[in-house]
């Protein structure tokens, strides 16, 4: 009888959302058991609510949207995202340079599928949002990644970067603000990945979906702005900064230089067309959610919940025994350094399954993210105070006694 396995390009990829962790995760839920859920990036069930006026404009829209759209998206949405573009500095996008996604996640896969012949490679950050290693991966290209400097409020380590790149690179990718560390890239570093990409002719794809959520006045600076003579293509959306995750709403920009990518943006437009088109329901409330932009910004400053949250459990990591922390600048997740020395820590992973066994706390591992040592998880902090509280004082106590090796 033949069996038949899933493809060996799915063998590494996404472990922060499959693989022990979350199978045991899952278990304990089907078990009745209550987990503190510190893992997921997803606002709406934290009690993060969309402003009454997408809600609106996507229930006013219902019957606009019973059919496909163009698959680059309808008009009024492409309209918006150019003003919103433009209004960052990225200079001359056309209607042509739009494309909305069902999400940012299924763009970040067609530009990957668009690109990469076998072998090819491509610059991803350690740490990285996982689906673009994935993207990379099964598209047959091999991610390669640089390292982001904790010490350097981990901006991208611009040498780690210059000696990784070979002849096969293809593209960079940019994380920024990012997701698991909160960083957001200065401008000075922005320029030296410019640079880098300039001399070796990459392309530049930068992931800005939490663009809208910067603290303590940080400015986000779009890297496609300062390099117009440069092909990128910068990604955004709606599920984080409007709380609408469920409702699939992305899109991608493409800018600068087209000359040496015709190629490319035909494969493009021809995977652009077999998915037909983005969720039209979303698209529809595109326009509205760029006229207020500022929906989320009560929750950014000091008594907001996101940055109340956010300082609690900053302070909160920093004051347990062996435990580490950067503040994050924006987005709504903490990477903290854990002493693996002083825990006998080797695997970073049964690190996070005996903490959820013990304490029915549930983390991401470092590795989850591509960080190669054993030394790092990703704390979510949407969770109410209550609850962030109640798992750093459950943390503490666990590690009083913790000792892996
Ligand atoms: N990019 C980053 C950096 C993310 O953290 C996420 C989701 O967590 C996504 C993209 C996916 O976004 P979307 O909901 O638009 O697919």
């Amino acid at each position: 009888m033949r069996t038949f396995a899933k493809s060996s390009k799915l063998d590494n990829v996404c472990y922060d959302i499959r693989g022990p962790v979350m199978d045991a995760a899952n278990e304990m839920i089907a078990n009745g058991e209550k987990i503190l859920k510190l893992n997921i990036g997803n606002p709406a069930p934290f009690g993060f609510r969309t402003p009454d006026t997408v809600l609106t404009a996507m229930k006013d829209n219902l019957i606009n949207a019973e059919g496909y759209s163009d698959s680059r998206g309808i008009e009024e949405a492409r309209e918006a995202i150019i003003k919103y573009h433009t209004s960052k500095g990225i200079e001359g996008i056309g209607m042509n340079d739009i494309y909305t996604g069902n999400g940012v996640s299924e763009l970040i896969v067609m530009v990957m599928q668009g690109l990469l012949n076998n072998g090819d490679e491509v610059l991803v950050p350690a740490p990285d949002y996982p689906l673009w290693t994935a993207a990379v991966t099964l598209s047959g290209g091999n991610a390669v990644h640089y390292i982001c400097d904790e010490r350097s409020d981990w901006n991208p380590d611009i040498n780690d970067i210059r000696a990784k790149v070979t002849s096969k690179t293809k593209a960079i990718v940019l994380i920024n603000p990012n997701n698991p560390t909160g960083a957001v890239y200065s401008e000075d570093v922005l320029q030296e990945i410019v640079k880098v990409a300039r001399e070796n002719e990459l392309l530049i794809f930068s992931d800005e979906i939490y663009d809208r959520l910067t603290m303590d006045g940080v400015k986000h600076t779009s890297i496609a702005s300062l390099c117009p003579d440069l092909f990128c293509i910068t990604f955004n959306g709606l599920s984080k900064s409007h709380m609408v995750a469920g409702y699939r709403c992305g899109w991608m920009v493409l800018s600068g230089d087209k000359s040496k990518v015709k190629g490319y943006i035909e494969g493009l437009n021809m995977l652009s067309s077999m998915r037909l088109c983005s969720n039209v329901q979303a698209q529809y409330i595109i326009k509205t959610a760029l006229e207020h932009l500022d929906s989320a910004d009560d929750m950014l400053k000091p008594g907001g919940r996101i940055w109340e949250q956010r300082e609690y459990i900053w302070r909160a990591m920093n004051s347990i025994d062996g435990l580490s922390a950067v503040k994050p600048k924006a987005a709504f997740y903490i990477f903290p350094r854990i002493d693996a020395a002083k825990f006998g820590i080797t695997n970073d992973e049964q690190f996070v399954l005996d903490l959820l066994h013990d304490k029915k706390i549930l983390l991401v591992a470092g590795g989850g993210f591509h960080w190669e040592q054993p030394d790092h998880f990703r704390i979510v902090y949407l969770p109410e105070l209550s609850v962030l509280k109640e798992s750093c004082e459950k943390m503490a106590e666990f590690l009083k006694t913790y000792m892996q090796a």
